[in-house]
């Protein structure tokens, strides 16, 4: 090998790791790759959106290299404090946007061979778009959000599944709950269209499934358990469900969420705390939740927050990461650096 040769390999990445001390970010294998993005890393998917349509690895994010705007985009949509784990369709292009994302600050690792050698190596591929986020417990157990739509959630939590507010259409927006596996546990905050939905509870259920909703969910229902703001419900040893208020308190909006009637959700897994807070403002009792780690966030006028609320809530409840949810039209592309000196995570995804 030339000098050149070994500079340019040095200088794009396409040596492995251990070859090229001087390259700026990591190449792995399928297994070690497959094992890096099983903990919270960013996945992206570099290829055209039509590869990426045809079969991806589940949860990757996809952005262009080729699109001119590919680094601008990336800096809007990943958190540089977080790795990133990129791959194509052999490790070329990959390998050019791992080059520019490491000079942008990411710490990244490229998989080497593509989503051709992940195919080759027998690892799955999937065509579901849904955008996952992966976290571990303090004891190590692992949880993946799925992002569905609006106010849906699922949730993998250790070997259980948990349902948010599932709904099947909102818009253009679909969710296939038939297609899923049923709910060990199903939540829902209010008896609002975008929130309860009948016909998904039924598709979920199977003889071992929850349902635990308001009272005014439980009735309509006609089946389940019944939670008032303040109530705690054991799941599970490792899953325990607190339900806290979730309410309007600016004039002309109060009809629209009650005081006392709504829940939001504290969910406690194997010590991670989450809090999903309904259709709700900036509360004084959003004061009382602590130590949450994960929160999910409304923000659409006029029934719940506005970006400013939003703001103040997460100021309040200082989450470590924030998923603005239940956002519909409202641009919360702005929250992530409006929110990064105060230490918390912003999270965009398809929520709206
Ligand atoms: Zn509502
Ligand atoms: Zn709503």
């Amino acid at each position: 090998m030339n000098k050149l040769s070994t500079l340019l390999l040095a200088l794009f990445g396409l040596g492995s790791s251990s070859a090229c001390s001087q390259a700026p970010y990591a190449n792995a294998d399928v297994q070690a790759f497959s094992e890096f993005i099983a903990d919270d890393v960013q996945l992206l998917d570099v290829r055209t959106a039509a590869e990426y349509a045809e079969g991806h690895l589940s949860g990757a994010v996809n952005i262009d290299v080729k699109q001119s705007d590919f680094l601008q985009q990336a800096q809007s949509r990943l958190v540089a404090s977080r790795p990133v784990a990129v791959y194509c369709r052999s490790g070329r292009r990959s390998a050019s946007a791992a080059k520019q994302l490491a000079d942008a600050g990411f710490t990244v690792t490229n998989l080497k061979g593509g989503i051709m050698a992940w195919r080759l190596a027998g690892k799955d591929v999937t065509t579901d778009s849904t955008e996952v986020d992966v976290f571990r417990t303090p004891g190590g157990k692992v949880v993946r959000f799925y992002a569905l739509m609006h106010a849906s959630i699922r949730v993998d939590f250790d070997g259980r599944r948990l349902l948010i507010d599932p709904v099947r259409q909102l818009g253009e927006r679909k969710a296939d709950y038939a297609v899923m596996a049923p709910a060990d546990y199903i939540l829902v905050t209010h008896e609002h269209h975008d929130h309860f939905d009948q016909e998904a509870i039924s598709q979920l259920s199977a003889a071992q499934t929850r349902f635990v909703a308001n009272a005014r969910c439980v009735e309509m229902a006609g089946h389940g358990q019944a939670l008032a703001n303040g109530d705690r419900l054991q799941l599970a040893d490792d899953i325990l469900v607190e339900a806290v208020p979730a309410y309007n308190i600016t004039e002309g909006h109060t009809q629209f969420h009650p005081k006392g009637r709504d829940n939001g959700y504290v969910l406690t897994l194997d010590g991670l705390r989450i809090y999903i807070a309904g259709d709700t403002e900036d509360i004084s009792e959003m004061e009382q939740l602590e130590n949450i780690d994960i929160a999910f966030m409304p923000c659409n006028q006029p029934y719940t927050m506005t970006t400013e609320q939003l703001q103040r809530a997460a100021r309040i409840v200082r989450p470590r990461v924030l998923f603005p949810y239940h956002y519909s039209q409202t641009d919360v592309s702005a929250l992530p650096a409006q929110l990064r000196s105060e230490g918390i995570d912003v999270r965009i995804r398809h929520y709206e």
